[in-house]
């Protein structure tokens, strides 16, 4: 109830979604609300739709039934435009999502699209590269750089927007222990200074960690949502539903207790797996 009082920037209603030619629904019947300013991580096992849920998010695809209504505007053919000018998206590769000669260029490109006047894409793309801390890069080609680097000349893309919502798809994924948190650091200043609501869909613990609500997401359902703390401790849970766990001794305690069935290598290892 507290909830709804709340200003909703995303809402998610009964969402059902199937892909042409498969009758499995990818997002079975699922509901919730996000509020301005929140930072949500999203889990959940391989396949089980959290790519899908924030395409839905995006009108990169319409659903079959329920409804999507991002900022005030319900998701529809007509609104798709706006609704995606208020999201910025970073995804899994970065060397998927460069579109620039050089990182300058990259982190124009949207602003070029939104036909910004040049000086004023220039003071943007300067000050946005500066605040990933990648401005002397900016004339550098893409490929030379670590992939921490070439996901925050991503992040400055999307900061240069002002997007109300950030969307992070596996963005850290495939960056070393380092890379990933460079982008998890920087992440979390932007916020303080910019505001934006955060969506992370990820596998690392760390990034649940910062969130404020964890969503764990299992055959396109909802399954459990709440602090991430608590749902980090539902071992049992995690375990059943095929996901990481973060194994700090109280947890390999509450295993032992449970008596779940644990890998060995899980029980011997102080890491996140
Ligand atoms: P996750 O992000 O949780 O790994 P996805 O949303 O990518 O899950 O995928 C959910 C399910 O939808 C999977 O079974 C996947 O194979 C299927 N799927 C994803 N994209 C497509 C597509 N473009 N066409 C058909 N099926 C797809």
């Amino acid at each position: 109830m507290e909830r709804q009082l709340m200003n909703n920037i995303i809402s998610v209603q009964n969402a059902i979604f199937s892909y042409p030619g498969n009758d499995i629904h990818v997002l079975n019947d699922i509901s919730f609300d996000v509020s301005q300013g929140e930072w949500v991580a999203i889990i959940g096992h391989n396949g089980s739709g959290k790519s899908t849920l924030a395409k839905a998010i995006d009108g990169l695809l319409s659903l079959d039934s329920g409804q999507v209504v991002v900022d005030g505007l319900e998701l529809n053919e007509n609104t798709v435009w706006d609704v995606r000018s208020k999201i910025g998206f970073v995804f899994q590769n970065p060397d998927n999502q460069f579109v620039g000669a050089t990182v300058a260029d990259d982190v124009a490109f949207g602003l070029e699209n939104r036909h910004v006047d040049h000086a004023t894409m220039v003071a943007k793309v300067d000050e946005a590269l500066k605040l990933v801390r990648m401005d002397k890069y900016a004339d550098r080609e893409p490929a030379g750089l670590s992939g921490g680097q070439k996901q925050r000349v991503a992040l400055a893309g999307v900061i240069a927007m002002q997007p109300k919502i950030v969307i992070l798809d596996e963005a850290t994924s495939m960056l070393d222990p380092q890379g990933r948190q460079e982008v998890i650091e920087l992440l979390h200043e932007l916020k303080q200074r910019y505001k934006f609501t955060v969506l992370t869909i990820t596998h690392d613990i760390d990034e649940t960690a910062l969130a404020d609500r964890l969503f764990v997401i299992d055959d396109g359902s909802l399954i459990s949502s709440g602090e991430p703390e608590k749902i980090l401790s539902d071992s049992k849970m995690l375990l059943e539903k095929g996901l990481d766990l973060p194994l700090g001794e109280h947890i390999k305690h509450d295993l032992k207790e449970l008596k779940i069935e644990v890998p060995e290598e899980y029980m011997n290892s102080s890491q996140v797996v």
